[in-house]
């Protein structure tokens, strides 16, 4: 199995847990998310589903994503002072943004020498979630560069 292909695997088992009924526009939706790799704004995808469903509204494709994020099949992927885009792994991690070219590169904790652990500070209170950019430039751009 391919990872696109372990992807809706894992999508069909997330909607059975989470009681959600498949629609043929849902499964188009989570399968053009995935396509759109780049963490895509809801307008992307919107634009990427419209070419195998014509008929579906910016409406539908917005309420679609954000009952998948009830559901805890796309987070959110907050990037600093951008607009909304969504991003189908659902497992922490951080995101590497390339100033130049503007791609997200999907980091996992494990990827990096020495992970962040959130802080565990009774001061603090209690920290929830841990939010970690990195700005740059990518492989890419700098070969070419
Ligand atoms: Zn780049
Ligand atoms: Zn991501």
């Amino acid at each position: 199995m391919n990872d696109a292909e372990e992807m809706m695997a894992g999508f069909d088992r997330r909607c059975r847990e989470a009681g959600l009924k498949q629609t043929p526009q849902r499964r188009e939706i989570y399968r053009q998310m995935l396509h759109c790799e780049n963490h895509p704004s809801i307008e992307e995808v919107y634009r990427q589903v419209r070419c195998m469903l014509p008929h579906i509204s910016l409406d539908t494709v917005y309420r679609t994503l954000a009952t998948f994020e009830r559901h805890g099949i796309v987070s959110q992927a907050r990037l600093f002072g951008d607009r909304t885009r969504y991003d189908a792994r659902t497992a922490p991690h951080y995101h590497f943004i390339c100033r130049e070219c503007g791609r997200v590169i999907d980091v996992f904790p494990d990827d990096l020498d020495r992970p962040e652990p959130l802080p565990d500070n009774r001061e603090l209170g209690m920290v929830e979630s841990c939010h970690m950019e990195f700005r740059g430039l990518c492989r890419d751009c700098l070969d070419n560069s």
